[in-house]
């Protein structure tokens, strides 16, 4: 195939890639759009989400898919853990060494092969937090 597809596609995986990686925010394939159109003003949505989609079973990136809200992406593909806001839906990392063993005894449990686990603590972020104390 000499299709100049596949090049462009490379270009743009790079850039998604790098920008992802810069940031810490978890973003939205929608956020990520807007970052990636400052480089490449001409990329189109789907191919932003195709890219972070086929990134993500790859395991390029992680994929943050939790019920009922919007799917984000993180650069950084080591185990850590995250908490989720239930109000204006952030993520961040959560700076918490991951429990050892549970992956060991995991595995023993269920005959799996244990690559990975996470871990999503749901509350208010401190933004959120000091609106809902105010009106309450
Ligand atoms: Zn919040
Ligand atoms: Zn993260």
């Amino acid at each position: 195939m000499l299709s100049d597809t596949p090049m462009r596609m490379t270009k743009q995986r790079k850039v998604i890639l790098e920008r992802l990686r810069s940031v810490t925010s978890h973003p939205t394939a929608d956020e990520m759009y807007e970052m990636v159109r400052q480089d490449l003003p001409k990329i189109s949505l789907g191919t932003v989400y195709r890219n972070l989609e086929l990134m993500s079973e790859e395991g390029v990136v992680l994929k943050i898919d939790v019920g009922g809200s919007k799917k984000r992406f993180d650069g950084n593909t080591s185990t850590h853990y995250h908490l989720r806001c239930l109000n204006c839906g952030r993520v961040d990392d959560l700076h918490m060494e991951p429990v050892k063993g549970v992956e060991a005894e995991a595995a023993i449990l269920s005959g799996y092969q244990v690559m990975t686990h996470s871990l999503e603590v749901r509350g208010l972020c401190p933004a959120c937090g000091k609106k809902n104390t105010k009106s309450n």
